[in-house]
């Protein structure tokens, strides 16, 4: 945090409390307002909707994407067609170990044996090191995703990253996610199509089948509901 943000969490607490009834494109501006361009967000590439209502309110936002090297291809051609729709700079962030490298360390498969170490170095710390340069990071969390998602405040102090955290949309429903992405001709990645609501790493990620919890298709059967970015 730079001088002026040193106190973070009263910053954050203080937000969340004004913004809790904000609309979105209200709690993005006073987040472009506060930050400037120490202001970034990152991107699943599950489909376009942060990306469009970001760079609505701040277009050349720097729009972070892990690419762990093992993303569906669906997930790349997704990545690089909102690069070229949306006024936005695209930072393509890579682990330390390509996966032959990490292979060639810790074994092959790694995702299968110990996916909690396999998501820490290919997410975890690639994104620590990629939030270095700024004060406040926007995400796509929402509180009806999953139970673990049920306190998100719309505006966080994150403590392990020490930084602020914008969750514009903390408060929609999957409804108001449908509206909004239907309105405004969102770029959706292919695989939505397909059975897959929630599109993380090509290993750990399955179709779940209609009514099934969206977030059960991650890591399903291996214990892990969370890859650690937002924890
Ligand atoms: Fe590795 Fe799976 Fe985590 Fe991707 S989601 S980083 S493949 S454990």
């Amino acid at each position: 945090m730079n001088v002026a943000l040193e106190d973070g969490r009263a910053l954050a607490d203080r937000a969340a409390a004004e913004l809790e009834e904000a609309s979105a494109q209200e709690i993005i501006r006073w987040a472009a307002e506060t930050f400037g361009d120490r202001l970034c967000m990152t991107s699943s590439m599950a489909d376009a909707l942060m990306v469009d209502l970001v760079s609505r309110v701040k277009p050349g936002i720097d729009v972070i994407f892990l690419d762990t090297g093992y993303h569906f291809a669906e997930t790349i051609g997704t990545r690089d067609a909102v690069a070229q729709v949306y006024p936005i700079n695209l930072v393509n962030v890579e682990p330390l170990r390509t996966v032959e490298e990490q292979d060639r360390d810790l074994g092959p498969r790694l995702h299968g044996r110990n996916p909690n170490i396999c998501c820490h170095l290919r997410k975890v710390e690639p994104l620590q090191r990629a939030l270095e340069p700024y004060d406040a990071w926007v995400s796509g969390l929402r509180r009806d995703e999953a139970v673990t998602r049920r306190g998100v405040g719309v505006v966080q102090w994150d403590a392990r990253k020490k930084m602020v955290k914008v969750n514009p949309i903390a408060r929609w429903t999957q409804q108001d996610v449908d509206a909004y992405m239907e309105e405004h001709g969102v770029i959706v990645n292919p695989l939505r199509y397909d059975g897959y609501p929630s599109i993380g790493c090509a290993p750990c990620t399955r179709p779940v089948a209609p009514g099934e919890d969206p977030r059960s298709g991650r890591w399903a059967g291996m214990g892990k509901t969370e890859c650690g970015i937002h924890l």
